[in-house]
């Protein structure tokens, strides 16, 4: 079944079930693990997700590499905001569960660590906005797995295979699926969520400055969690996506294959390049 999130919708819609309980149980049956259980586990990423958001916002954080120099602390603390509100939440959220993890902090990996900011920067604050319970977030956790599953078995999560697209795309797309379920859209929309915010960062490509998680993978963690929010709000509104989530992801991985292997997490090419000749002047 992970191989195609279509399908699945389809028969969370046929039986009235929601897609997170379509994909605990399924995994329950794979697995043998009661989905209780997995529930309790999701709920232990959960609180890691939250004490990587504290650790990010309350200091000033300093990679190793210099690269990173308390960005996400100053942003939260900055008084001047354009949107403000739940939009700068997210943004803040992002900044310092990413920065975190480059500071070498504990993260969830969610696809991966390089992309580890983005579903926390919209579960944590889209939960204080609307009064979510943890019951819920797990709930969001669960979907947005089971939309993960599909990526990693139809495309791929790894930058090296496909580009950041593969990684913040990946989890930008489990972001927005996850936000229409917690909002109370209907089952179908997950996968207009998931084909929307997957479109919108096809082709973008693996870069890292010096080799490190920091630059640019930080501030992406930014843009996948701000392409969910409207990716998931579109759905939510009606959109429809021309394309199946199913063809937008196979096309993901497809453009994965198509970009140079200089694009491709070897840092050969795009900002890390740029980088090294910045340096070398
Ligand atoms: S640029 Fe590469 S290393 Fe950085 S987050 Fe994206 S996929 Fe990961």
């Amino acid at each position: 079944m992970a191989q195609s999130l279509d399908k699945q919708l389809a028969a969370a819609k046929q039986r009235n079930i929601t897609f997170s309980q379509l994909v605990l149980e399924t995994e329950e049956k794979e697995t043998g693990v009661p989905a209780e259980e997995i529930k309790k586990k999701l709920a232990a990423r959960l609180l890691v997700m939250r004490q990587a958001r504290r650790e990010g916002r309350e200091k000033p954080l300093f990679s190793r590499s210099g690269l990173v120099a308390g960005g996400a602390y100053a942003y939260a603390n900055c008084g001047k905001r354009i949107v403000g509100g739940l939009f700068s939440e997210v943004v803040a959220t992002a900044l310092a569960v990413a920065e975190e993890n480059a500071c070498m902090g504990k993260i969830v990996a969610a696809p991966t660590a390089g992309s580890c900011g983005i579903l926390p920067a919209v579960l944590l604050p889209v939960a204080e906005a609307y009064a979510l319970t943890d019951a819920d977030l797990v709930q969001g956790l669960a979907c947005a797995a089971g939309v993960g599953l599909v990526i990693e078995s139809l495309a791929t999560l790894s930058g090296a295979e496909g580009g950041c697209q593969a990684e913040c795309g990946a989890a930008s797309a489990m972001a927005a699926g996850a936000l229409v379920e917690l909002r109370g859209g209907e089952v179908q929309q997950i996968g207009h969520a998931v084909a929307f915010a997957l479109k919108n960062v096809l082709g973008l490509v693996c870069d890292p400055v010096e080799g490190l998680v920091e630059i640019p993978c930080i501030k992406r963690n930014v843009l996948g969690a701000v392409n969910a929010l409207s990716a998931a709000e579109m759905a939510l509104a009606g959109l429809r996506s021309a394309l199946s989530a199913d063809e937008v992801i196979k096309t993901m991985g497809q453009v994965g294959k198509a970009l140079p292997e200089s694009l491709r997490e070897t840092s050969r090419g795009g900002l890390a390049l740029a980088y090294r000749k910045l340096k070398r002047q």
